[in-house]
């Protein structure tokens, strides 16, 4: 039997029963594709089963404001997925009126959906045969076959994209793509993988040479950057400055102004440092609380984050309005944000 004969005979004996397989809608493929990126089933599922609720067409996607969308994805991270997916649903009412495009290559033109995705909407929805590589797709195939070139260079990408097409079973590509992609995620893990229990075990390259462990194979590294920032929480009355972001990966998101600093500074010296004294030179300012540290942990960044509680007059802020702290809670905000809203008493 061969390796995609095998594939798919595995996946009918233990798919995990998800919503999104039960739909060839591809508004809600799409969606359950866009909340998987970068994020686990288990975290995604009640975002996309919630976002179906507040949106069950596309219509009421493109039609609910930036503000609904994200507050409604906060938690998730990676908000330029949100956005992507706000501006992509807008499109498709206004241009594809409100239908999806049953066409490859212009399913790829939409913002926010890449080679993935696109393979992946155009399978599982309209059966096309497009193959997906993902991270489980590649581990899977570099394991079986061996492949150890770097699959994040330029070569290893052409090479997993043409194995992944060459294997794909395309009049039945759907059930494939979501057999080869099963399959990484629950018995060709990244770290134990099933070796004992796998129908490949007697082909898998891996397997036989004993370096399961080794591949896939990356060649890039990434740089990590450690940042020390302070949020201030500055009230006014019943107000407090806040500010919506307008670049980055929290762009549309609402936070506090913030002093950074390149090395991890105690309170005193926060509070003598220069930056505080250009806030707060001629104020009248009292701190009420300042929190624990909060570690978040982003791809490229490492932030190290404390909220200081103060009330200070005659302060103000470029680019921050006082908002009143009644409405804190409606906003969106990034998780790291949320994650300190939940150690204090809001009401
Ligand atoms: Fe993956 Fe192990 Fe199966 Fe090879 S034998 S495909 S490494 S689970």
């Amino acid at each position: 039997m061969s390796f995609s004969i095998k594939l798919v005979s595995w996946y009918q004996n233990n798919k995990r029963d998800l919503p999104w397989r039960k739909t060839v809608n591809p508004y809600h493929i799409w969606l359950s594709e866009i909340i998987l990126q970068q994020t686990r089933v288990s975290q995604g599922t009640p975002y996309y089963l919630a976002f179906l609720k507040e949106f069950p067409k596309i219509e009421d996607l493109a039609n609910a404001s930036e503000d609904k969308v994200l507050k409604m994805w906060q938690g998730l991270g990676y908000y330029s997925r949100a956005r992507n997916l706000h501006f992509t649903a807008k499109d498709i009412v206004n241009n594809f009126k409100g239908e999806f495009p049953k066409d490859y290559m212009k399913v790829l033109k939409l913002k926010g959906i890449g080679f993935y995705t696109a393979a992946a909407i155009t399978s599982f929805a309209f059966d096309m045969p497009y193959a997906v590589v993902d991270g489980n797709v590649i581990r899977v195939l570099s394991r079986v076959f061996g492949v150890s070139i770097p699959f994040d260079s330029s070569v290893g990408k052409k090479h997993f994209q043409q194995l992944a097409q060459e294997f794909l079973i395309e009049k039945d590509a759907a059930v494939y793509n979501q057999a080869i992609m099963e399959f990484g995620a629950i018995q060709c893990k990244p770290k134990s993988p099933h070796c004992s229990s796998c129908p490949m075990q007697d082909f898998c390259v891996a397997y036989a040479t004993n370096s399961v462990a080794e591949l896939p194979v990356k060649s890039k590294k990434i740089k990590v950057k450690n940042r020390f920032l302070h949020y201030l929480m500055v009230e006014q009355g019943d107000d407090i400055f806040l500010g919506k972001r307008k670049s980055g990966i929290w762009t549309g998101l609402y936070e506090f102004p913030f002093l950074e600093f390149p090395i991890k500074m105690k309170e005193s010296q926060v509070m003598q440092s220069d930056e505080w004294s250009k806030v707060f030179f001629n104020s009248k300012s009292a701190v009420h609380s300042v929190s624990m540290e909060f570690i978040h942990i982003l791809s490229h960044q490492k932030i190290y984050a404390q909220f200081w509680q103060i009330k200070a007059a005659s302060v103000s802020f470029a680019e921050y309005e006082l908002i009143s702290k009644n409405n804190l809670l409606e906003l969106p905000v990034s998780r790291l944000t949320e994650k300190y809203f939940e150690t204090i008493d809001l009401g």
